[in-house]
């Protein structure tokens, strides 16, 4: 592959660091690219250098957004009573697919004592303190953490700390496949485990 022109290969390279993205993949981009007109390509590298520039951590719901507080949490169509706890802004695409209506709570990732993650590095803290500022606001907490062992690990430290402040906390309902991440689970099954989530 050494004989592609330098900028070919650079841009190659650059995509295959993108997760899910190989080489081959990479490649078929490329040229995908370069079959189109500058101004196509100018609008696409346009979206992605803006995401930086333009988007920021909501110091509410820690979801990304481009204001603060973020559309999500300022919407007043939304329900402000449930707040949905997920790993990932990532999460948050899945759910709002299934239709969630709610609020959230992007924690950061979940508690991995083997990656050295303790509920400290989360923001599990900043969890609790909305919760009790907000509980005459707040009916329930939905645990949407991911169904692996860490995903429940997460839920049962959250729901501990929760459940004394005397606010109902619930659990995704099963069917969602075990290990598997919320982020490649269909619509129909997401919303379901919503409709079907079981107190904690
Ligand atoms: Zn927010």
């Amino acid at each position: 592959m050494k004989s592609l022109p330098k900028s070919l290969q650079k841009a190659i390279d650059e995509l295959s660091r993108l997760p899910g993205i190989g080489p081959k993949s990479a490649a078929r981009i490329v040229f995908y690219l370069l079959s189109k007109t500058k101004d196509d390509v100018a609008v696409l590298s346009h979206s992605i250098g803006a995401l930086r520039e333009n988007l920021h951590i909501c110091s509410t719901c820690y979801n990304y957004g481009e204001s603060d507080p973020c559309e999500i949490c300022s919407d007043d169509e939304r329900e402000k009573a449930t707040i949905c706890v997920v790993e990932e802004s990532l999460d948050v695409v899945a759910l709002e697919r299934a239709g969630y209506s709610g609020i959230y709570h992007v924690l950061g990732g979940v508690i991995s004592p083997i990656n050295g993650i303790s509920a400290d590095d989360l923001r599990i803290g900043e969890l609790l303190a909305r919760v009790k500022e907000n509980s005459a606001k707040i009916e329930e907490v939905i645990l949407a953490t991911n169904p692996s062992l860490e995903g429940e690990a997460t839920a049962v430290y959250i729901t501990d700390r929760i459940k004394p402040l005397g606010i109902k906390v619930t659990r995704l309902a099963r069917g969602l496949p075990v290990g598997g991440d919320l982020e490649y689970a269909d619509e129909l099954t997401l919303s379901r485990s919503l409709e079907g989530r079981k107190e904690a």
